[in-house]
């Protein structure tokens, strides 16, 4: 049976009606098991690594202009944040062998700020840890 345009725009009402409350679950599930789903996200990732990394640099490729404009959107954005990554990146070089300063475990690759109005202030943290205090989750607790 093909459903009505009344019936086709009711579905996407509701859909939409929905959509906040299903994110907002999905949100509280993925935190509530975060170790699993990390797990699970690595394990599918090691299994279909190659064909990952072929497609993002596929999109890269194709969209190379859209994704410059982008960023100079953002920089714009946010003036404050990216002078601040600047600054640090040029005045600030990441000790060798040098640990993750929150999990103390993996190396050190990137320069974290907590506040973007002190660019010479960051902590040395692995890629992991940089993820995850960046969707604000407290990772001391
Ligand atoms: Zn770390």
């Amino acid at each position: 049976m093909k459903a009505t345009k009344t019936q086709k725009q009711n579905m996407k009402a509701l859909y939409e009606k929905n959509r906040k409350e299903r994110l907002e679950y999905m949100a509280k599930k993925r935190l509530d098991n975060l170790e699993l789903f990390i797990k699970r996200n690595r394990e599918q990732y090691a299994k279909h690594r190659e064909k990952y990394v072929t497609q993002k640099k596929d999109y890269y490729r194709k969209n190379k202009l859209l994704i410059r404009e982008k960023e100079k959107i953002e920089i714009k954005k946010y003036p404050q944040k990216f002078s601040a990554r600047w600054k640090a990146c040029k005045s600030i070089v990441i000790p060798k062998d040098k640990l993750c300063e929150i999990c103390n475990n993996k190396p050190a690759i990137q320069r974290e700020h907590r506040d973007y109005s002190k660019p010479l202030e960051v902590q040395f943290v692995c890629a992991s840890c940089n993820k995850r205090l960046g969707v604000g989750i407290n990772v001391n607790e």
